[in-house]
């Protein structure tokens, strides 16, 4: 009975949810969509106390492809008590942009999630199809496109990092060796590049954090949600908690 007990008690132990931070918090990636208007965003924030981050994608196919287009982007966003950045998604992409107009922005965010291919082409990794032969032949295209991000594109902050394929996904502590790591690490804090606490995908780990976090790096939150789930923290929080993270752990966008 008292085993039982004991055990029911731990079971709730387990589902409380962990604290929120005691600093502000703000969720850095949120793209409006069909499903999320700039108001519902707002409103959510609001509801979960969490500030407001809204990226949109740049380049071919997305809604941004000039120096017009950015320009209305931020003005029209400028209304709103929110913090308006861009997600590059294909490498390159800063030449079509002026730079006095990308500095308008709070922030650029940009994952290593879509790898050019030696024939033309992009491969979309967080693709649930995506399928991977041999491991470490893809960690070192990987690692190599991830340092060509880090290096070469105007970023502010490295989002989705250490995300792995699906198929290779459980092999994450074996794959993200303490060179790669902290290579990732030296990379980010040699162009003051924040990193991504991604909730949708819980990267990077608690180890990678507590690294990053000892190294100095700075930190954002992010759902990348579309949806009701903008401003949702749990894995975050989360690493918040383990890693003891406080505010002055945390980025703040450059002043305009
Ligand atoms: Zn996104």
């Amino acid at each position: 009975m008292a085993g039982a007990a004991l055990g029911a008690a731990q079971h709730l132990l387990a589902s409380t949810p962990p604290p929120r931070p005691s600093f502000p918090v703000t969720d850095s990636h949120v793209h409006l969509s069909l499903d999320l208007s700039i108001e519902q965003a707002l409103a959510l924030g609001k509801e979960r106390q969490v500030q407001i981050g809204i990226l949109e994608h740049p380049g071919p196919g997305f809604p941004i492809n000039t120096d017009a287009d950015l320009g209305q982007y931020i003005v029209r966003l400028r209304k709103y008590p929110v913090r308006v950045g861009l997600q590059p998604v294909y490498a390159g992409w800063s030449k079509s942009f002026s730079k006095s107009l990308l500095d308008e922005l709070d922030y650029i965010l940009m994952d290593a999630l879509t790898l050019p291919k030696p024939d033309g082409g992009w491969w979309e990794i967080w693709q649930i199809n995506t399928f991977v032969d041999d491991e470490e032949e893809f960690m070192a295209r990987y690692m190599k496109f991830i340092e060509q991000v880090l290096t070469t594109e105007p970023i502010d902050v490295f989002g989705w990092p250490t995300f792995l394929p699906v198929p290779i996904a459980r092999l994450y502590t074996h794959l993200w060796t303490r060179r790669r790591v902290d290579r990732i690490i030296d990379l980010a804090r040699a162009r003051k590049i924040a990193i991504e606490i991604n909730e949708v995908a819980h990267v990077p780990d608690e180890s990678f954090i507590t690294r990053a976090k000892r190294a100095g790096l700075k930190f954002t939150f992010g759902t990348d949600s579309r949806n009701q789930n903008a401003a949702h923290f749990y894995y975050c929080y989360q690493m918040a908690e383990k890693c003891r993270l406080t505010e002055a752990d945390m980025f703040v966008p450059k002043k305009k």
